[in-house]
C-alpha cells in the first residue's frame, strides 16, 4: 500500500492536516508514537484558541480534534517514525516496527520539553520533578515548589499550581519575564509566587525524595538553599527532528525550514507546526500550517499522479 501523504505526529498541526487532506479525498495516514492529541492535551485551559469565550480544557479541545479527523477516515498508527527515505518519486517511512509508503509527507513531529542539565534531575525525575503541572499538580497539596522559566508555559502552569501548593518560588535566569503581559500581570499579583531573579538552579538533594534545591545567582554567583518538595521545569522545547537529520534543511536549532506554503528543502516534504523554524507556537498557528501544509501535499500529489505516476 502507497499512501498518497503520511502525516508525522498528531498534535494540532498534525490533525488539522489530516482533517484537510482526508477531506480533499487523499488516502492519508498519520503516525504518532503514543496517542494523537500532542503536548496541548496537558493543559489545563487554553485561554486564546478562538471560538471558546471561557476557554477550553486542552484534553477536551484535542478530543474533539481527534474525533474530526477520524470522521473524515484519517488512519491512526501509534508508532513512532524514526527515519525517513526517498526511493524514486515516493518516500519510506520507517518506524520502530516496519515501513510505511507514501507520494508525500507531512512533518508535524513537534517539540519536546528541555530538560534543566543539572545533577539529581535524572534521579528525581517522576519522583519530584515534573514537566507538567496538570497531570502532577494535585501531588503537592500545601506543598512548597519551585517552578523554572519565565514564558508563557511557565506562568501559565505556575498560576494553576497555585490552586493546590502553599507557595511557589518561581526561578527565572532574567530579570524579565518573557510571558505575555496578562499572565505575567496574573502572577505578580498571586501572593503564593514569589519571584527569584536572575537565579538559576544550581544542584537537587534529597533521598527517597527531593528535600532541597541550591539556586545560584547568575550575576553575582551567590548561591541559597531553599527547602521545597517539587520542581516544575518550563523551560522551553527542543524539535523532534533527529529522524530528519541530512535529509531536509533544519536550522541552527534543529528546526525545520520552509518556506510559507510549508515546503522544505525537499520536493514532496512538507512541515508544520511548532517543528517549523520561526514559528509562533501555538495552537491556532499549528492549525493555520496544518491546512496549508495539507493543501501543498495535495497539490504535489495530484501533480505527481497528472504527470504519469501510477501506484
Ligand atoms: P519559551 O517561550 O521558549 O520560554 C522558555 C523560558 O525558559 C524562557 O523564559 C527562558 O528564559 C527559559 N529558559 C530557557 N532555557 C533555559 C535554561 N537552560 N535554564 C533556565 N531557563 C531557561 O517556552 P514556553 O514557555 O514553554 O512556551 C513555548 C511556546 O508555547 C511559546 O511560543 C509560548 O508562547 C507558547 N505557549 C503559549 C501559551 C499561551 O499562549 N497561553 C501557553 C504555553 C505556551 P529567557 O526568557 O531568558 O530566554
Amino acid at each position: 500500500m502507497i499512501y498518497d501523504i503520511v502525516i508525522i505526529g498528531g498534535g494540532p498541526a498534525g490533525l488539522t492536516a489530516g482533517i484537510y487532506a482526508t477531506r480533499a479525498l487523499m488516502k492519508t495516514l498519520l503516525l504518532e508514537k503514543i496517542a494523537p492529541g500532542g503536548l496541548v492535551i496537558t493543559t489545563e485551559k487554553v485561554e486564546n484558541y478562538p471560538g471558546f469565550a471561557e476557554g477550553v480544557n486542552g484534553y477536551e479541545l484535542m478530543e474533539q480534534m481527534i474525533k474530526q479527523a477520524g470522521k473524515f477516515g484519517l488512519e491512526t498508527i501509534s508508532e513512532e517514525a524514526i527515519g525517513i527515505s526517498q526511493k524514486d518519486k515516493g518516500f519510506h517511512i520507517k518506524t520502530t516496527l516496519q515501513d510505511y509508503q507514501a507520494l508525500s509527507v507531512i512533518i508535524a513531529s513537534g517539540t519536546i520539553y528541555r530538560n534543566l542539565g543539572v545533577e539529581g534531575e535524572q534521579t528525581f525525575t517522576g519522583r519530584g520533578i515534573s514537566y507538567c503541572a496538570t497531570c502532577d499538580a494535585p501531588l503537592f497539596r500545601n506543598k512548597e515548589v519551585v517552578v523554572v522559566g519565565g514564558g508563557d508555559a511557565a506562568i501559565e502552569e505556575a498560576l494553576f499550581l497555585t490552586k493546590f501548593v502553599k507557595k511557589i518560588y518561581l526561578v527565572h535566569r532574567r530579570d524579565k519575564l518573557r510571558a505575555s503581559a496578562i499572565l505575567q500581570e496574573r502572577a505578580k499579583q498571586n501572593p503564593k509566587i514569589e519571584f527569584i531573579w536572575n537565579s538559576v538552579i544550581n544542584r537537587i538533594y534529597g533521598k527517597s525524595k527531593i528535600e532541597k534545591v541550591t539556586i545560584r545567582n547568575v550575576l553575582d554567583n551567590s548561591e541559597q538553599e531553599l527547602n521545597i518538595d517539587g520542581i516544575f521545569v518550563f523551560i522551553g522545547f527542543e524539535p523532534k527532528t533527529v529522524f530528519l537529520k541530512d535529509f531536509v534543511e533544519l536550522d541552527k536549532e534543529g528546526y525545520v525550514v520552509t518556506d510559507y506554503e510549508m515546503k522544505t528543502s525537499r520536493s514532496g516534504i512538507f512541515a508544520a507546526g511548532d517543528v517549523r523554524s520561526n514559528a509562533l507556537r501555538q495552537i491556532i498557528t499549528a492549525c493555520g500550517d496544518g491546512a496549508r501544509a495539507a493543501v501543498s501535499s495535495q497539490h504535489f500529489v495530484e501533480n505527481l499522479k497528472n504527470t504519469g505516476y501510477n501506484h
